[in-house]
């Protein structure tokens, strides 16, 4: 039995959502904000902590529920970190083709041995709006930029995201392959961790 029989996920991103649902899902009822509102929070923090604090926030206030929030984004190596917490709106809004179209461009005179990245997730839960004392777990995934798109599941990066120790794509694993590996799947083990979930 979890600590929080009913929360609400602070995402619109059915490709979260999804993800989030089937790690949680058994022993959690998993609500999502859309079901309460379509205003999204601001996400104006510098870190994917600190967004995933307001969009927990943000979702307890709107649905009286407590709040898990995931944010999460692609870091590379050779950009600095970026796309990072604008992961997202790297294309401004483009969408996901656009964002990956825009890293192949950035990358385009970078070699194999310098395209180094890792996929970022941080998960924040409040109790309510107002939790002075959110759980907050962090997970990383390393890989590595691939030059070309590969494969078709997943969504945003995976097809450029290669796995090494798959030697594929996140897009080319399986939707449970890759929700034992991600940087979701290990923010998740802890935040199951410490509520108690095993
Ligand atoms: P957020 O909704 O502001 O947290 O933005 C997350 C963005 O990061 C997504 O729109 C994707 O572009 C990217 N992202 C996060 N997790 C994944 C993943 O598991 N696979 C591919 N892209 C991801």
């Amino acid at each position: 039995m979890s600590l929080f029989p009913e929360l609400v996920l602070a995402s619109h991103n059915a490709g979260k959502l999804k993800e989030l649902q089937a790690m949680l899902g058994e022993h959690v009822r998993v609500r999502s904000i859309g079901e309460f509102s379509s205003v999204e929070a601001e996400e104006t923090g510098l870190s994917f902590i600190e967004n995933a604090i307001l969009k927990a926030r943000h979702a307890a206030r709107l649905s009286g529920l407590p709040a898990l929030a995931d944010d999460s984004g692609l870091a590379v190596d050779a950009l600095g970190g970026a796309p990072g917490i604008y992961s997202a709106r790297y294309a401004d809004g483009a969408g996901d083709a656009a964002n990956n179209a825009k890293l192949l461009e950035a990358l385009k005179d970078v070699p194999d041995a310098e395209r180094g990245a890792q996929f970022v997730c941080a998960l924040a839960l409040v109790r309510h709006a107002d939790d002075p004392l959110p759980i907050l777990c962090e997970g990383l995934w390393h890989g590595r930029i691939l030059h070309a798109a590969r494969g078709e599941q997943g969504f945003g990066y995976d097809p450029l995201f290669w796995v090494p120790e798959r030697d594929c794509s996140s897009a080319e694993l399986s939707p449970s392959e890759k929700n034992q590996l991600s940087h979701r799947a290990r923010a998740m083990a802890l935040l199951k961790q410490r509520l108690g979930i095993v």
